[in-house]
């Protein structure tokens, strides 16, 4: 016999358990999330946890904003400490083009409210004295970004769902999806076959094999990307803030008296393999040492490393599925699913009761890999 629910969300990290509880808190909690494994132990559980405004475009900003006010009300809303600072980004750029598109993105960014601004190296080395500056012609930072735990922040949506009444299922594999003139009638399961109103695609990684159960081509690349963690090191000031070096795509933060740090790698891997390659380290030493010298001393402790949901032009897809009255996407939120997933959470659940969303999604719509080659790749690093 079929189970049923009014919404079907398949995926269980950050962005289905967001879109769950925002459903819920809006009044709709007949909703049923699968998760093949365990909620938010995919590449949710593999992010540094960055917070940033510093984005490229109105709705990101939009995305941003909503998310920096969910995450300064967390304890209130959500009755829990997610661990939310703001220590600020700092973004180093060492090219003229950097520094060019860095304008543009202030400019528009102030003009939205955000205090960001484009700094001169000397002021950079005020920020974080450690950082070698000679070759940075100048920097983007914005004080009020920060970084907080997604552990902490997906635990708290599931609770917060649960106890509105949102059943999260675990260890529910969605291996099939009927469709039918344009809907999708039911989601089929290695636990049975799920009626619903409305189906919500938010499998991460692995959102093109879900969209694929619809006939549907997503553009995912899944990209495995490392973090590595040193151990105590006194040589720093902490708390840094998050320092990304653009022209090599390394970047640091401190994590209490340790540091996290990437090299930013993009790895092409086989069957979603996520396991670390130790192989990377060289590379990591070299661009860590070059921009930071005193990184030098530091003996790393521990490394992991996920699968960044990339998109062609770096940008999340969301909205209804093209050819689908109730099949909706959520997906390829490439480095900064967890950071907006408070404002997608929000924008899905009005889209799926009221039809509408609160902010214009044009630059993140399905369509736009239908009609046109896509621009550009974005030039944050994440
Ligand atoms: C090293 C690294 C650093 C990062 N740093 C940051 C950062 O600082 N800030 C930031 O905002 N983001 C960061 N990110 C990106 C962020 O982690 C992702 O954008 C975000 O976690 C994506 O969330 P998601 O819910 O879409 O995907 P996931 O967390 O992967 O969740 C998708 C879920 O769908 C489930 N699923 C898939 N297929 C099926 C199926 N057939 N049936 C049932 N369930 C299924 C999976 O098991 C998984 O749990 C980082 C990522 C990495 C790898």
């Amino acid at each position: 016999m079929a189970e049923g629910a009014h919404v079907v969300i398949i995926g269980g990290g950050a962005i289905g358990t967001s879109i769950a509880y925002h459903l819920a808190r809006a009044g709709c909690a007949d909703v049923v999330l699968l998760e093949q494994g365990t909620v938010g132990a995919a590449t949710t559980s593999k992010a540094a946890g960055g917070i940033r405004a510093q984005f490229g475009t109105e709705t990101e900003i939009w995305f941003s904003l909503r998310s920096i006010e969910f995450f300064s009300r967390f304890r209130e809303e959500m009755g829990a400490d997610c661990g939310y600072r703001q220590v600020g980004y700092l973004y180093l750029l060492t090219s003229l083009e950097l520094v060019e598109e860095h304008r543009r993105r202030v400019a528009l960014q102030n003009r939205l409210g955000v205090p960001s601004r484009l700094i001169p190296p000397e002021d950079v080395v005020e920020i974080v004295p450690e950082v070698r500056v000679d070759d940075v012609l100048a920097a983007a930072w914005c004080p009020t970004d920060g970084y907080a735990s997604p552990h902490e922040v997906v635990q708290a949506y599931v609770a917060q769902a649960r106890r509105r009444g949102v059943r999260v299922l675990e260890g529910v594999r969605v291996t099939g999806l009927e469709v039918a003139d344009g809907r999708v009638r039911a989601v089929l399961t290695n636990q049975g076959r799920f009626e619903a109103s409305h189906v919500v695609n938010a499998a991460g990684p692995w959102a093109g094999e879900v969209g694929a159960m619809a006939g549907l081509h997503i553009p995912i690349m899944p990209r495995r990307r490392h973090i590595f963690v040193t151990d105590s090191f006194p040589w720093i000031k902490h708390p840094t803030p998050l320092v990304a070096d653009l022209g090599s795509g390394f970047y640091f933060r401190s994590d209490q008296d340790r540091v996290l740090m990437s090299p930013g790698d993009e790895g092409v891997v086989p069957d979603y393999e996520a396991a670390v390659d130790w192989s990377i380290l060289p590379e990591l030493v070299e661009k860590a040492v070059r921009r930071v010298p005193v990184f030098e001393r530091a003996a790393i402790k521990t490394a992991w490393a996920g699968l960044r949901p990339l998109t062609p032009d770096g940008r999340a897809i969301v909205g209804r599925a093209p050819g689908f009255e109730n099949f909706w996407l959520a997906v390829g939120f490439c480095g900064h699913g967890f950071q907006h997933s408070p404002a997608a959470g929000l924008v899905m659940a009005e889209l799926i009761l009221k039809g509408t969303a609160p902010v214009d999604l044009t630059v993140l719509s399905p369509e736009r890999f239908r009609s046109q080659p896509p621009p550009a790749w974005e030039l944050a690093p994440d």
